[in-house]
């Protein structure tokens, strides 16, 4: 019999609620009882839904307050000096201590470090090693969880996050091989291990995505010497050792020799992989097939699932197969069924977790019983697959003409940098040290207020925009009072640079409660692009135009990037990710055609998340960069030389992709510095970065106002490795998220600290 599994389900409940006990413990206004009983309410609700829907392996364990990476850090002892840790079992208020820091009369900690998981937009709790780490078994969270589902009737497979991955993840004193702990580290899996078994558990889930990633030969070694010897500490309990994100690839032999009972693969994102697989599998080994996308938003195809299905166990034989999620699926929001609202025939297309869940039973169901007894399933999954395939709501032969009609000249400005910025400097007319912001101001309540009432119907369009109105002409007279250089309109109406675009851009649609948790109690509903993507009207040229209408300085302005609007939202999975980045690119196109129609002669393309794209294999990101740059590019190159082009990015390493940076060819880019002391900086420098650039002074991410001083004493250094006719004064970021007190002194002392560079020059030339 094939088994029907899942890897992880989303804890944060189909309407938010751990979000919202986990927010009001926080401030006091639940008890910790309150809150155990609530994460209880979620967790029985999870498992008794999967369990009704037929799963025969239910995840415990996937449940965290904050994150499993934290929970792991917490199960083996690994809490940082700084938290003053007694050594005893690890209570709640120490565990968000470690999560967010603390400051109370008692101890004033910072939370620890905290970043991506994978290329998902989930961020985990970073573990924290010192050089002669120890380790004890400090929370016995992972058996509760066991027996508390046991007790309600259901079986489960509690998960838990493999040592070799555990320790890659995490950050060591003076940057040593986290390898080095794997010896103290290894007890204490081992005792986990033998308590699970001894409590009865069945199977063991081990999470181990770097298998799946470029494995250093310590690492690889690590595997080897890790899983000898917990098999032997699991006794009977099977091990699950799972793998997603990527295909194992060179590691494919490795893996399959672990001497555990099963080997997960996702092949959802690396699909090649199975005959490898297949081909290297001992003969005593079952393979878990991730089939079932676990961090997307679409039906799963069942014919395509079943005919992969099928290819297996024709190798492996039933026994030896389960059907699987392809990771967690903590990356996919919960019910669709929530979506009342959801026009009918998008959402027939697309699957939640619960709905996932039902697919991954289908399947087996499928398999075990012949497809005959899922036949009305599977004509349901292929007319849905033919309709995608079909549908003109998706399809738009006019988007599909447009890309593949695109040229190279398509995607490069008229003339090199060089000779375009003497049209530049013509038409602006801006001063040595140029200052700008990033584009937002703070958003007000007022604003945010309106945005509010306007979209729920109660405040007139008419009402509305001259609100949004008010509020521009109020910061541009700021800024030329201010004496700021290039201004911007403040992005009043924008809610968020993604959703904002995507609201008014075909091919998108939105959920109501599509809630994908991003970190902690915080979540995201990313937009869905379903379909081919075009600019049916402008979007930003009305409030644009109406700023520089107020004003003689250069109004900016300020569209979201191609790259950005893709990685931050739910992508269609029927074309390459390449292809609908194109797309965006073409309505970007539009957009900086149209503004730069209506006069606006400085236009700013972020692209934060040029970084986060990256693929998580080394040797994919050379293909990746390409179509990203060119996509940005396709976006940009439209306009005349006189025109200039900006663009954002922040809380980057920039180092090992300035070359693609630079071959962006904006011919300004502001990036975040100023928190790293200029140190970012340096791969500009050594790169000779050709183009002008505004390392931002002025940390956004900080109510501190920096001072005059502070600013010229960044500019200065600066100045030392970039020539100051490159060099732009700006903030670090955005200021949507800051208030007008802390921001009007710190735009006002970034002004002077500009002036007082301007004047140290021309002093230095009459001398
Ligand atoms: N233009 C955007 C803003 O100022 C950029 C935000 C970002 O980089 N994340 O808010
Ligand atoms: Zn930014």
């Amino acid at each position: 019999m094939v088994l029907a599994t899942n890897l992880g389900f989303p804890r944060i409940g189909g309407k938010r609620e751990l979000k919202k006990a986990v927010e009001s413990y926080w401030k006091g206004a639940i008890s910790q009882d309150d809150l155990h009983a609530q994460a209880r309410a979620i967790r029985l609700q999870n498992w008794t839904m999967q369990k009704d829907t037929g799963l025969d392996h239910i995840p415990s364990n996937d449940f965290a307050f904050y994150d499993q990476m934290l929970d792991m850090s917490c199960l083996l002892g690994a809490v940082p000096s700084r938290y003053n840790w007694d050594g005893g079992a690890i209570t709640l208020d120490l565990y968000f201590a470690m999560a967010r820091g603390a400051q109370t009369d008692r101890q004033d900690v910072t939370a620890m470090e905290m970043t991506k998981w994978f290329d998902t937009n989930y961020h985990y709790i970073v573990p924290e090693f010192t050089k002669d780490q120890s380790f004890k078994l400090s929370c016995s969270k992972i058996f509760d969880h066991y027996q508390e589902a046991k007790k309600a009737g259901i079986e489960t497979r509690p998960v838990l996050v493999g040592p070799i991955t555990y320790l890659s993840l995490g950050k060591t004193e003076d940057d040593n091989d986290p390898m080095a702990l794997l010896s103290a580290l290894l007890p204490i899996y081992e005792s986990i291990l033998k308590q699970l078994a001894d409590s009865g558990v069945k199977w063991v889930q081990m999470d181990e995505p770097c298998l799946a990633m470029d494995l250093s030969e310590s690492q690889k070694a690590a595997y080897k010497t890790a899983y000898d010897m917990l098999s032997k500490a699991a006794g009977d309990m099977n091990i699950i050792v799972t793998t997603y994100f990527e295909g194992l690839r060179e590691n494919t032999q490795l893996a399959c020799n672990l001497p555990v009972e099963a080997l997960h693969i996702d092949l959802r994102r690396a699909p090649d992989q199975l005959d490898a697989v297949l081909n290297a599998l001992p003969e005593d080994k079952i393979l878990s097939l991730g089939v079932v996308d676990g961090r997307n938003i679409w039906k799963n195809d069942l014919a395509q699932s079943l005919s992969i299905l099928n290819t297996a166990i024709d190798k492996l034989g039933e026994e030896r197969v389960m059907v699987a999620s392809s990771c967690s699926m903590l990356h996919s929001p919960v019910d669709l069924a929530q979506e009342v609202k959801m026009d009918p025939q998008i959402k027939n297309w697309m699957a939640f977790a619960t709905q996932k869940v039902q697919e991954i039973v289908t399947l087996t169901k499928g398999v075990n019983e012949g497809e005959a007894s899922i036949s009305s399933e599977l004509v349901h999954s292929n007319e849905g697959a033919e309709e995608r395939r079909t549908s003109s709501r998706i399809h738009n032969p006019e988007v599909k003409a447009r890309v593949k009609a695109i040229t190279p000249e398509m995607s490069s400005r008229q003339q090199i940098f060089a000779d375009r910025r003497p049209a530049q400097q013509a038409s602006l007319g801006l001063p040595s040290y140029p200052t700008t912001t990033i584009g937002s101001f703070p958003q007000t309540t007022e604003i945010r207020k309106a945005r509010a009432a306007f979209k729920k119907g109660t405040l007139p369009e008419m009402d509305y925009t001259l609100a949004m109105k008010e509020e521009i002409k109020q910061v541009v007279r700021y800024q030329e009072e201010i004496g700021m250089d290039v201004l911007v309109h403040g992005e009043a109406e924008r809610n968020d640079m993604v959703e904002y675009f995507g609201e008014q851009l075909e091919g998108y649609v939105f959920s109501k409660l599509g809630w994908v948790q991003s970190y902690g109690s915080r979540c995201v509903k990313p937009p869905i692009i379903y379909g081919d993507v075009s600019r049916p009207t402008p979007m930003t040229v009305d409030w644009t135009h109406y700023a520089q209408s107020l004003t003689d300085q250069p109004m900016k302005g300020m569209l979201t990037g191609p790259i950005t609007i893709l990685c931050w939202s739910f992508v269609r999975d029927d074309q390459p990710r390449s292809e609908t980045c194109r797309q965006i690119g073409l309505a970007i196109r539009d957009e900086v055609s149209d503004l730069e129609s209506a006069g606006i002669k400085v236009i700013q393309v972020d692209e934060p998340a040029i970084r986060e794209g990256l693929p998580l294999r080394r040797a994919d990101w050379d293909a990746y960069l390409e179509w990203a740059v060119e996509s940005f590019k396709l976006s940009t190159c439209s306009v005349a030389d006189s025109t200039q082009i900006h663009t954002h990015m922040c809380y980057a390493e920039f180092n090992d992709i300035i070359d693609a940076i630079a071959a962006l060819d904006a011919d300004v880019i502001s990036i975040e510095t100023s928190r790293s002391q200029m140190e970012l900086l340096e791969a500009f420098v050594t790169y000779k970065y050709p183009n002008e650039i505004g390392p931002g002074v002025y940390d956004i991410h900080s109510p501190r106002i920096p001072t005059i001083e502070e600013m010229v004493v960044l500019l200065e250094k600066a100045a030392k490795v970039i020539p100051s006719n490159q060099l732009w004064v700006n903030p670090d970021c955005g200021l949507k998220t800051r208030g007008w007190a802390e921001v009007k002194p710190a735009l006002e002392n970034m002004i002077k600290a500009a002036k007082e560079m301007r004047e140290k020059e021309e002093s230095s030339q009459v001398a």
